[in-house]
């Protein structure tokens, strides 16, 4: 997979992908990032990304020129046929979960723009972007840190990138489950224990205690889940 992200702030991607899991992904090879400054596509001295808005108000809009030259330039240097998905990172857009991960993890190569100031012209929607994407209900000063939310989810989503498969299909949201309760040694801790099944070393009775705490805890805190859960496979 390729991942293209474009920013005014370049400089904060290094300290994030150059760590864990997404730098083991990017040494083996099964992703490559690049990072592009918005800046760099503009042909004023000032190297100007953003302007007024038409109509007043307060704040600024980043300006369609510099985001349309950005992604044409990247499209241009691309020799697979793969055909990019472009995606504004936006509070309006629809909100990323575990589905939509997987989705993107699926794609050859993803372009990823990260707006600032009062969002991006709205030509860059209506003629540049594939799919606006949300990281939730609130609204952050930039779409550097949505970005690598996205791109952490999608790239552990990878085949090949965590070392353990296992992991992915045991993980909260698959089969719209959260995770059961995870224990690790001493087997007792200031007067906790572990349960005891745990360390029975029944591993069929260990799985069923599994599920039964996910539903558990699925039910207590993301009800919602469940539900959805019920409708795609009619069970609990
Ligand atoms: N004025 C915009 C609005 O009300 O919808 C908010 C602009 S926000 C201050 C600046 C940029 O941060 C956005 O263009 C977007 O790229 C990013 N951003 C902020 N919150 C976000 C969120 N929850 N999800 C994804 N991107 C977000």
């Amino acid at each position: 997979m390729r991942i293209d992200i474009i920013t005014i702030f370049p400089k904060m991607f290094a300290p994030v992908l150059n760590e864990s899991i997404v730098k083991r992904a990017q040494r083996l090879g099964r992703v490559k990032i690049c990072i592009h400054d918005l800046r760099d596509f503009t042909s004023d001295k000032h190297r100007k990304v953003d302007d007024r808005p038409f109509g007043g108000g307060s704040g600024m809009v980043m300006r369609p020129e510099p985001i349309f030259n950005a992604v044409e330039y990247i499209k241009s240097q691309l020799r697979n046929s793969a055909t990019p998905q472009v995606i504004l990172l936006c509070p309006q857009g629809k909100k990323l979960n575990q589905r939509l991960a997987k989705k993107l993890s699926e794609r050859r190569h993803l372009i990823l723009i990260c707006g600032h100031y009062e969002g991006v012209d709205e030509r860059v929607r209506q003629k540049l972007v594939d799919e606006e994407i949300s990281i939730g209900d609130y609204v952050l000063t930039g779409g550097e840190l949505p970005a690598m939310v996205l791109v952490d989810s999608v790239i552990r989503l990878i085949p090949g990138v965590l070392g353990d498969k296992n992991s992915l299909n045991f993980e909260s949201f698959e089969g719209n489950l959260l995770e059961y309760p995870q224990y690790t040694r001493p087997a007792e801790f200031r007067g906790m224990r572990v349960p005891d099944i745990l360390l029975s070393g029944n591993h069929n009775k260990i799985e069923v205690w599994r599920k039964t705490e996910a539903v558990k805890r699925t039910k207590t805190r993301r009800p919602d889940l469940l539900q959805e859960r019920r409708n795609a496979y009619g069970q609990d």
